[in-house]
């Protein structure tokens, strides 16, 4: 992720990463107590853009508010800084990580003082071709009476590590983790769609983060004209369903191949969500959809 000349952006300056510091006394790395953002830079031909730039400093702006930790900057200076870690660090396709740490303080109140780090590294998405084998977890979803599941909370990543690394352990990809009541949630990082008989499904909001990537597939999907719906379901009508795939901006899309071993049953090149996959890789790239709709006829 970063070497001797990797330069982050640090509680108002720019730093080289192995000289920032943090004290060990503070409610982040002791509790879990930050939040955070997955952004993702491309190389266009209008340059290097960072995609959906806004609509992620929003989240992270709410994700502050709603654990109530202080969080002054705007979207337009977080968006310049941002493009600045880029530019300091000579990428183009990166995976940006802003952080927004609490500390010192070892009470249960809420943070007194914050910092915010913004980290980028180089990212290229050679792994997309590959499918996924998934297994339902045999973990759930934070609860959403007891967390705020639409933030992007650094502790609710302890449950998607679990929740990842036992997929792993018994053979898998990755988990479809489910909510309390047994519905499909979403994956240990990224949303999860299915396709059958022509429609698009995905589990609506209430134990998922709704994802940038998510609203992303809705749009292309409402400029394509492929019918999709949000709803609760569970990994019976999911399993052996024509198509599925999870989505997020790191995995961007993803096909599945099978769950619980079951197989989805079409070839993906075949499926509406194919398109959709080629259309959010034209579209990170700076290609309009219109253009993409030309391409397809
Ligand atoms: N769910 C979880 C648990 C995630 O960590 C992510 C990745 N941020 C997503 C969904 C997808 O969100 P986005 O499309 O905004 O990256």
């Amino acid at each position: 992720y970063y070497d001797n000349n990797t330069v982050i952006y640090f509680n108002g300056n720019f730093v080289k990463a192995t000289e920032a510091r943090i004290d060990l006394y503070g409610q982040s790395l002791h509790y879990g107590y930050a939040v955070f953002e997955g952004i993702k830079s491309y190389k266009t031909e209008n340059g290097i853009q960072i995609f959906k730039v806004k609509e992620h400093y929003d989240r992270l702006r709410k994700s502050a508010q709603v654990m109530h930790m202080p969080f002054d900057y705007t979207t337009e200076q977080l968006t310049e800084l941002t493009y600045k870690v880029l530019e300091l660090n000579g990428l183009s396709d990166a995976y940006i990580r802003p952080l927004l740490i609490c500390s010192p303080n070892m009470g249960l109140s809420k943070g007194q003082k914050s910092y915010l780090t913004i980290e980028a590294w180089e990212w290229n998405n050679g792994y997309l071709a590959n499918k996924m084998r998934i297994k339902t977890s045999p973990y759930q979803r934070p609860n959403p009476r007891a967390f705020h599941v639409e933030a992007k909370v650094s502790g609710h990543y302890v449950n998607s590590i679990l929740a990842c690394q036992d997929a792993k352990d018994s053979g898998y990809d990755e988990a479809l983790v489910l909510d309390a009541k047994g519905y499909v949630a979403e994956s240990s990082g990224a949303n999860v769609f299915y396709e059958k008989e022509g429609v698009l499904y995905t589990p609506e909001k209430g134990s998922i983060l709704p994802g940038i990537t998510r609203a992303t597939v809705f749009e292309i999907c409402r400029e394509l004209g492929i019918p999709y719906k949000e709803k609760l379901f569970t990994p019976d009508e999911m399993r052996g369903a024509d198509a599925g795939f999870f989505c997020g901006t790191a995995a961007e899309i993803v096909a599945l191949e099978s769950l619980d071993d079951v197989p989805f049953a079409k070839n993906w090149e075949d499926t509406l969500s194919a398109k959709v996959q080629k259309a959010y890789r034209n579209l990170v790239v700076g290609k309009e959809l219109e253009e993409f709709k030309l391409q397809l006829k």
